[in-house]
């Protein structure tokens, strides 16, 4: 496929906001494309070039970009950097700087979206001496070749930054109208659709099941082209697949807990570490983040606690690694190790001086079968089974089955008093459901609850700041729109000894910086930060409707995605439950 009829489907994705009107334009295009090139174009409609499972990232700075535009077009750096600061859209500085180059027009050959692509993943996979340069000219190669609308998506594609607004909810019922349509008689027109809907329902929902466990649109989408639903409900759990993992709801009391799972419940420790999804299969361990990120080589503590303490020959269990005190033995909060996460030298001594208990509390996948439809007590069993604990490295978590609340409020208590943040109350017939917030397993903690937000702007500093980022926009999210909710400057240290530092956040955030006027600058939305507050305010500034009073840096929150920042709903119930 050609380039440019891509590029065409991102013009007019672009063109409309309405989420009808984007996925209908998807599913037309969806089942135009051929069962070849289908894989490749669900990832780019994406602005993707590798599944979310997949830890290989293009690794592409800003000024890189202006380096390529240089090479490509001929046109000075200084002059590209002006654009750039009016604009402030690197895509529209390719599209307008390739219009007014005269020779692009004589280029002959057409670039293919094969090509492109190939290009792209060709970046993520140099390392070692030169790297910049050949980054670099692999994209000026390809921008020497497009015409101005492709230069602009070029860039964009390369910053993974599509600016179209194609969600995972619409590319989800995108595959279901484009594949499923005619089976639910499915008619789309003036931004409605008419639609058989407890079927149509169905299909959706297999496709979304699908998804949640294989994280992969692509083979969503191609299995469902192929072998219809049939195939999609066949798609199972593969080790060493990270799937995504089941979300706990917030109730204010125990009567809460009961009422949402029942007469009687499981409860738990809820300890304040970061989740694991640990997969085994023929001798071999891997660790993931909730983020789906492989972090095994950061954890071989972890990594033989599991190969030596866990029966079975393939299995992946779902845990929380928390960290404690190697002296006194007590449990830490999780910002004390989540440096280990990132981790990638003297991995020996960060495992020495910040250890990890390794607490398994349920499991999905065991010996070839999926544990998904189990019921919870079934699960708890087997765990149970399974894991020989060995206090402070792995752990089946500590738990009550009970149905008396002031039996729930003494282990409450005691967990608190143990350093962990509250407990987990649980459905003891319910099934794991992987990517879906359930009420049959609900969280129990003290009310004042941090943010976990997203850094979208900031401000350079003054005077001996002038350096560092300095003044940060935070946003949470709603339906993958990140909408913002104050500004935060307190908490962060002037040494990097004493915690998380202007010059640490200022390295992580240059390298996502996507727009810059003045002394702001507008960043690529990736990095969460956990933040304290006094309260939560209604606010006309910030697109939220919402301010943070206060706001403060509690620590980097590196296991979670921007797509897993707080929700605007939360933020409203918490504005809503301080008024009680
Ligand atoms: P929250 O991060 O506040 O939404 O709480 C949910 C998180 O608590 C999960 O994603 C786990 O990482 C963590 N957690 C700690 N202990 C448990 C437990 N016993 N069962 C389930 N999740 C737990």
């Amino acid at each position: 496929m050609k380039y440019v009829k891509l590029v065409g489907i991102y013009e007019e994705l672009e063109k409309t906001s309405k989420r009808l009107e984007k996925t209908h334009i998807i599913s037309e295009f969806l089942k135009k494309t051929s069962a070849d090139d289908l894989p490749v174009i669900v990832l780019m409609l994406q602005g993707k070039l590798f599944p979310n499972w997949d830890d290989n990232k293009i690794g592409v700075a800003s000024r890189l970009i202006l380096k390529a535009i240089n090479t490509a077009t001929g046109i000075s750096s200084a002059r590209i950097e002006k654009e750039w600061k009016k604009t402030g859209d690197l895509g529209i500085v390719a599209e307008n700087l390739v219009k007014g180059k005269k020779q692009v027009t004589l280029v002959s050959h057409e670039l293919s979206v094969k090509k492109v692509f190939e290009n792209l993943r060709k970046l993520a996979t140099l390392e070692g001496m030169g790297t910049v340069d050949k980054k670099m000219q692999l994209i000026s190669e390809l921008l020497t070749s497009a015409n101005p609308v492709e230069a602009k998506y070029i860039v964009r594609n390369v910053l993974e930054e599509l600016r179209v607004g194609v969600g995972e909810g619409s590319l989800r019922d995108a595959i279901v109208w484009a594949f499923f349509g005619d089976k639910v008689d499915l008619k789309f027109s003036e931004n409605k659709i008419e639609v058989e809907r407890e079927e149509y329902n169905k299909y959706v929902d297999s496709v979304q099941r699908a998804y949640d466990i294989t994280n992969d649109f692509s083979s969503v989408a191609l299995t469902a082209k192929k072998d219809g639903l049939k195939g999609l409900n066949a798609m199972g759990i593969r080790v060493f697949r990270p799937l995504k993992v089941m979300l706990a709801l917030k109730v204010g009391d125990v009567k809460g807990g009961f009422e949402r799972c029942g007469e009687k419940v499981d409860v738990e420790y809820k300890l304040d570490g970061f989740r694991i999804q640990a997969h085994k299969d023929e001798g071999e361990v891997r660790l993931f983040t909730r983020r789906l990120e492989d972090v095994t080589k950061q954890f071989p503590d972890v990594v033989e606690y599991v190969l030596n303490n866990v029966k079975g020959d393939s299995f992946i269990i779902d845990c929380e690694a928390a960290g404690f005190d190697p002296k006194s033995g007590r449990y830490l909060p999780f910002q004390k190790i989540s440096q280990r996460i990132k981790r990638k030298y003297d991995i020996a001594s960060m495992a020495k001086n910040f250890p990890v208990e390794l607490n398994v509390f349920d499991i999905i996948y065991y010996n070839g079968k999926s544990m998904l439809k189990e019921s919870f007590e079934k699960r708890r069993e087997l765990i149970e089974k399974i894991v020989s604990g060995k206090k402070r490295k792995i752990v089946v978590v500590k738990n009550m089955i009970t149905s008396k609340g002031a039996e729930i409020e003494r282990f409450y208590k005691e967990s608190l008093n143990e350093g962990n943040e509250g407990v987990m109350i649980k459905n003891l017939s319910a099934p794991y459901k992987p990517g879906a917030r359930v009420n049959y397993m609900v969280k129990l903690k003290p009310t004042m609850e941090t943010l976990d937000l997203v850094i979208v702007g900031a401000e350079w500093g003054e005077g001996k700041r002038a350096k560092w980022l300095s003044s940060f926009v935070l946003a949470c999210i709603q339906e993958g729109k990140f909408l913002e909710i104050g500004k935060m400057g307190t908490g962060i240290k002037e040494k990097k000894e004493e915690g998380v530092s202007f010059e640490e956040l200022t390295k992580l955030l240059r390298p996502l910086i996507i727009a810059e006027k003045g002394k702001s600058v507008e960043i690529k939305p990736k990095i969460v930060v956990e933040v304290d507050y006094e309260e939560i305010q209604k606010s006309p500034t910030y697109s939220s409707g919402f301010a943070l009073r206060f706001p403060r840096l509690k620590g980097l929150r590196t296991d979670r995605r921007a797509s897993e920042a707080t929700d605007l709903d939360l933020v409203e119930d918490l504005y809503y439950g301080q008024k009680k």
